[in-house]
């Protein structure tokens, strides 16, 4: 039995969703850059339209097409896996993004044999990490940006919850402190 021949509906892919994450969260535990914040949510969507998958960073949440999945769910172990490695770089404080650190991880992905998504492949792009790293003094969100901004940007995330503008505040020596460099992908 394959996972490709059955039909799930959006119970079942929670299921399975927790299964996976589950199965994978040893390989984000406990390594070397550090560990995934336990919490993570997972919830099904039928409003993601032109992705597969997002991970939330600020929310430690990982949001999945129900409608992608319940058509392809051989699949679903690949973004869940990817979605994973965008919070635990985050959790471990680096860049989030489709760095060269994000691609070293994901290379674990083929250890496990499960398929690996051609949709998502194809779009894959190396980002450089981002150096600046502006923090939310007040719920310590970040944000790495690769240039400098030129302007104040408080965080959405605390005025949605408190009615107040908590100003970003540049720390661009937190990705030097952690491995000694400020080294840019190509
Ligand atoms: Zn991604
Ligand atoms: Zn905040």
């Amino acid at each position: 039995m394959t996972l490709n021949s059955l039909k799930f509906d959006k119970e079942d892919l929670e299921l399975l969703a927790d299964y996976f994450y589950e199965l994978f969260l040893p390989r984000f535990v406990g390594q070397p850059e550090g560990s995934l914040r336990a919490g993570t949510t997972i919830e099904f969507s039928r409003r993601m339209k032109h992705k597969v998958g997002l991970a939330m960073m600020f929310e430690n949440k990982i949001r999945l097409s129900v409608n992608y999945f319940a058509e392809n769910p051989q699949f679903l172990p690949y973004t869940i896996f990817h979605e994973m490695t965008h919070l635990w770089l985050y959790h471990c404080g680096f860049d989030p993004g489709h760095t060269r650190r994000f691609y070293k991880k994901m290379t674990e992905f083929e250890q496990t044999g499960y398929q690996i998504d051609p949709e998502v492949h194809v779009h894959s792009r190396l980002a450089a990490e981002g150096t600046y790293v502006y923090i939310c003094g007040n719920c310590e969100n970040r944000w790495h940006l690769r240039e400098a901004l030129d302007h104040s940007i408080y965080c959405a995330f605390c005025y949605k919850k408190e009615g107040i503008e908590h100003y970003a505040t540049l720390k661009d020596t937190l990705f030097n402190l952690r491995d000694g460099t400020s080294e840019k992908c190509a």
